[in-house]
């Protein structure tokens, strides 16, 4: 990871609301929730992507989509299912390039809420209220432990990616790559919070 030199809390990160968060209507709890914690929302709006739009956005090399594949095949271990017969396959490679397919469909079945967040730690901040990945093994107080309970298992077993409500960037390097792709300049803005000068 390169060394940066700005204030921990000029951090930024982008977060997507998916398509089944927007419908849920729970936009309102997960602002609600970024904010609470003293993050800023620096940018915010609605957008319909097309496909290559969120093909760009997803890694497209093969360790992302191997890993993809494993996190399939951690939840068929520990759940006794057979990825070939459920599949036809076990290879993490294979699975995750069927995953990356359905992820393309999900993302790009309704509108998303986009947001870059600021603050202290904010990719580590955004992502420890997000929870874990699959909501089966997200935690209690978490955005998708408290919403959601989907599983690899139940959503592969329907030809469909997880849903799992919201997307947030993992490094630094993703979040500036995301933040090119999803925003003008003039779509971002910065301002101080009231109470930024008592919480830090
Ligand atoms: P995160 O969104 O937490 O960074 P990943 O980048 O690993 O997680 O995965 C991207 C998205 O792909 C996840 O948010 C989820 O919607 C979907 N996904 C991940 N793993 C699986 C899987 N095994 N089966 C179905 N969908 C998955």
């Amino acid at each position: 990871m390169p060394k940066t030199h700005n204030h921990p809390k000029e951090e930024i990160t982008v977060v997507l609301i998916k398509p089944d968060g927007v419908k849920r209507g729970l936009t309102g709890d997960i602002t609600s929730r970024i904010e609470q914690r003293g993050l800023k929302i620096i940018a915010l709006g609605m957008v319909e992507p097309t496909r290559p739009l969120i093909d760009d956005h997803y890694p497209k090399n093969k360790e992302w989509i191997n890993r993809l594949g494993e996190k399939t095949m951690s939840t068929y271990s520990k759940y006794n299912i057979d990825p070939e017969e459920q599949l036809g396959t076990s290879d993490t490679l294979k699975i995750g390039t069927m995953v990356r397919e359905w992820l393309l469909d999900f993302m790009t079945s309704g509108p998303l809420v986009k947001m870059v967040v600021k603050g202290i730690h904010a990719i580590d901040m955004v992502r420890k209220l997000a929870g874990h990945t699959l909501p089966n093994m997200a935690d209690m107080g978490t955005i998708r432990g408290d919403y959601s309970v989907d599983s690899p298992a139940s959503a592969n077993r329907d030809n469909r990616a997880v849903h799992n409500i919201i997307h947030a960037s993992e490094t630094p390097e993703e979040a500036a790559k995301e933040i090119d792709l999803w925003f003008k300049k003039e779509e971002i803005h910065d301002y101080k919070r009231s109470d930024e000068d008592i919480m830090f």
